[in-house]
């Protein structure tokens, strides 16, 4: 155990001002082009999901909300009728889909409603045309990241057995298109190989899985997908997550060490693009360097997204907030960190803001609850969501990653010159 995981964690357990899972959407039905996403909710829901993923509708959307209205809580008889005809209605009109996820969400009306029964029900009468799908986006107890986790982990029982004699990689979580062809590029360049995606950009297309696969972790969110895969077999590579340069190279490296790429090919291939990123970071670090930086707990993007600013920017980290500190994910950056930031797990939001206030951090990583009270009063923040919306994986990234950062920071100079 290093030294710092024997630090202190401040861990707490009171109000949170967290988005709920429903908000993975956003990023989900943009990444598998043949998947469907039918929220079971309320009102309030379908404006969360119209509102988050709205700006980005398709000729055809790809997700919708069926509300539950007075006459549904009538009977649950009927809300069940009344989703099916619904699903069935949707389907008929849209050929294309080949994967359909029921998403839950917390009203008390719809967490009576049994989806897993009803998605079971209509596999029944649908497969193979359409699978139907289930997994709860409910803000109860979760964090917005959470809704990826727990639509992976849905189809992680529908991945077919791999038959491969040898090594396979998976690389789990969801990455711009444009990241994920530079991975491949890369993986190709190296020798790594066969290299799989999860998720697949066409869910009907889902990867294999067995006692060969190893596993590289795109997004640190994903414990529970993690852990359904080692149960089928699959080995987790242990790595700090593609942020930064550091980040990047080392991630490359835990797959590039299975497959025995020597230090000189590897070395040859990650060259040049690592150095692109260096040019890229050293024109951002002038405004990052020596920076006070406080992560309230959000994304769980929040302690590889400070390793980075730390090692690569030359950040000062105060507090690094997470939801939950996943030690079979977050291992490798733990050990990473300085011992001098505090890090804390959950939240008790009013005794984190006052610590955040009693700190006066140049600059506050949180959700969009806080930050418009927080600029209020003088501190520079930066949405924690954008930083999941945002392509910053890879060497090619780095420097819009640090910029996300830069950017309240050189706003606010402009704005006081
Ligand atoms: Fe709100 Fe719950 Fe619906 Fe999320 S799932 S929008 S928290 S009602």
């Amino acid at each position: 155990m290093s030294a710092v995981m024997e630090l202190p964690v401040i861990r707490e357990r009171g109000q949170r001002e967290v988005f709920c899972g429903l908000t993975g959407i956003v990023w989900l039905h943009r990444k598998m082009q043949d998947a469907f996403f039918l929220v079971v909710g309320s009102r309030t829901c379908a404006h969360l999901v119209q509102s988050a993923a709205g700006v980005m509708i398709f000729a055809e959307p790809r997700f919708a909300t069926a509300i539950l209205s007075e006459r549904d809580l009538a009977g649950l008889a009927d809300a069940n009728e009344e989703l099916d005809r619904c699903v069935k209605q949707l389907l008929d009109r849209r050929p294309d889909i080949s994967t359909l996820f029921l998403v839950g969400s917390c009203p008390s009306e719809v967490i009576k409603l049994d989806l897993q029964r009803a998605a079971e029900r209509l596999n029944e009468q649908l497969m193979p045309r359409v699978r139907i799908l289930n997994y709860s986006g409910s803000g109860i107890e979760t964090t917005f990241t959470q809704g990826e986790d727990a639509c992976l982990r849905s189809m992680v029982p529908h991945l077919p057995e791999s038959t491969s004699a040898t090594a396979e990689l998976m690389v789990v979580g969801t990455i711009a298109d444009v990241v994920e062809d530079q991975f491949s590029r890369i993986f190709s360049q190296l020798g790594v190989g066969p290299v799989h995606f999860f998720p697949p950009r066409m869910a009907r297309e889902l990867p294999p899985v067995g006692p060969n696969t190893k596993l590289l972790l795109a997004q640190p969110f994903l414990g529970e997908t993690a852990r359904a895969l080692i149960a089928r077999g699959a080995t987790l590579l242990s790595s700090p997550y593609p942020f930064g340069v550091n980040g990047t190279t080392a991630w490359l490296k835990a797959a590039a060490d299975v497959w025995g790429v020597d230090e000189a090919r590897f070395t040859q291939v990650t060259a040049a693009p690592a150095e692109r990123a260096r040019v890229a970071l050293a024109r951002l670090r002038p405004w990052l360097n020596g920076k006070r930086v406080f992560f309230f707990p959000d994304s769980q993007l929040e302690i590889p997204l400070a390793r980075f600013l730390y090692e690569e920017c030359g950040a000062e980290l105060v507090e690094v907030g997470t939801p939950y500190l996943d030690k079979l994910m977050i291992a490798a950056e733990l050990d990473r960190l300085p011992a001098t930031a505090q890090i804390s797990e959950g939240q008790d939001v009013e005794k984190q803001l006052d610590r955040c206030r009693a700190a006066r951090p140049d600059l506050t990583v949180c959700g969009l609850g806080l930050a418009n009270p927080l600029e209020a009063e003088g501190l520079r923040t930066k949405w924690s969501i954008e930083l999941v919306f945002s392509p910053v994986h890879g060497y090619e990234q780095a420097g819009d990653l640090a910029e996300l950062f830069a950017r309240p920071l050189d706003r606010a100079q402009r704005l006081a010159v």
